[in-house]
């Protein structure tokens, strides 16, 4: 499922070609007739504002006579895609939804598998209020964080993923982030010290920065710029669909285990279970790293990665 860096990507690459247009058409294609015509009516007129991303939502604000006039909220789940063509002779296979805009191109929604959403909302801000904070905006501090693991009291990765706690993350960049902060998917987030959710936010920004910078990541047919392009964050992973492969960092084999039903990627010694001291954690990675025969210790990977756990 695209994350907070393909969607970014996707808003960043529609917006100039939507920004000040009108609406001037739209056709639903997947809807019933009543909640197609209403949908066409409360956006066929409007003046596209702004386009903008909150967590993995694309909203596409709108006015009418220079006063606000709601927003087409947008989430593209599992296959969906965004682009702006010009009106296509032929019609653009699995296409859901097409606003025509005044200067003659179209923007189209388009989903294989019709999990997206697609839909006009008269108060976005409601709709979006229990989601948590941006982690590249300024109030992501680590002292915030610090505070959020201490107080959930959950495991580390089911409380990353929980868009109620962080905005935009999904399994790739928690698998990533985590590996990188050196801490345990299965890590009790009350047990974090300080110096561990300092580096936690860090890695979270870093990795997120680096995956927009490369359009983000596409390891299946499904996330593709509005260009059309694949992302090229994908040759960078560490632990993320490598299980089996060894740790960029120390060698030792990585491992797949299920974390609340979602593949998780971890190499044990980077990011040991319990909490160990500097000193013993240093001794294991260079032993590991020296000898092959330990590293058969590590536990062998379970059942080959599925199509969901990479959404
Ligand atoms: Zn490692």
């Amino acid at each position: 499922m695209p994350e907070l860096p393909e969607v970014e990507t996707v808003v960043r690459l529609i917006r100039p070609k939507l920004v000040g247009r009108t609406i001037t058409g739209a056709e639903v294609h997947w809807r019933r007739t009543v909640v197609a015509r209403a949908f066409e009516e409360r956006v066929v007129g409007a003046r596209i504002v702004a386009v903008r991303r909150r967590a993995k939502y694309i909203v596409v604000d709108l006015a009418r006579r220079g006063r606000c006039a709601g927003a087409i909220l947008a989430h593209l789940r599992m296959t969906g895609r965004m682009h702006v063509e010009k009106r296509a002779v032929e019609s653009v296979p699995y296409a859901k939804v097409e606003l025509a805009l005044d200067d003659g191109r179209v923007l189209h929604f388009v989903d294989v598998r019709k999990f997206g959403r697609f839909e006009f909302t008269a108060d976005v801000e409601a709709r979006l209020a229990r989601i948590g904070p941006e982690p590249l905006e300024e109030e992501f501090t680590a002292a915030w964080l610090q505070d959020g693991l201490r107080a959930r009291r959950r495991l580390l990765k089911p409380l990353l993923l929980d868009q109620s706690f962080v905005a935009g993350l999904g399994n790739i960049y928690v698998d990533e982030a985590l590996h990188r902060a050196g801490l345990h998917p299965l890590a009790r987030s009350e047990r974090v010290n300080p110096e561990q959710s300092a580096r936690l936010r860090a890695e979270i920004r870093a990795v997120l920065a680096e995956a927009i910078e490369r359009e983000g990541s596409s390891f299946d047919t499904f996330y593709r710029t509005p260009e059309g392009n694949p992302g090229g964050y994908q040759d960078q992973f560490r632990v993320y669909g490598r299980d089996g492969k060894p740790c960029r960092a120390c060698g030792t084999t990585i491992v797949r285990l299920v974390v609340g039903q979602r593949g998780t990627h971890v190499c044990t010694v980077c990011q040991p279970r319990r909490a160990q001291s500097q000193k013993r954690r240093a001794r294991d990675v260079s032993s590991r790293a020296s000898s092959k025969r330990v590293r058969t210790r590590a536990p062998a990977p379970t059942a080959a990665s599925t199509s969901k756990d990479r959404a």
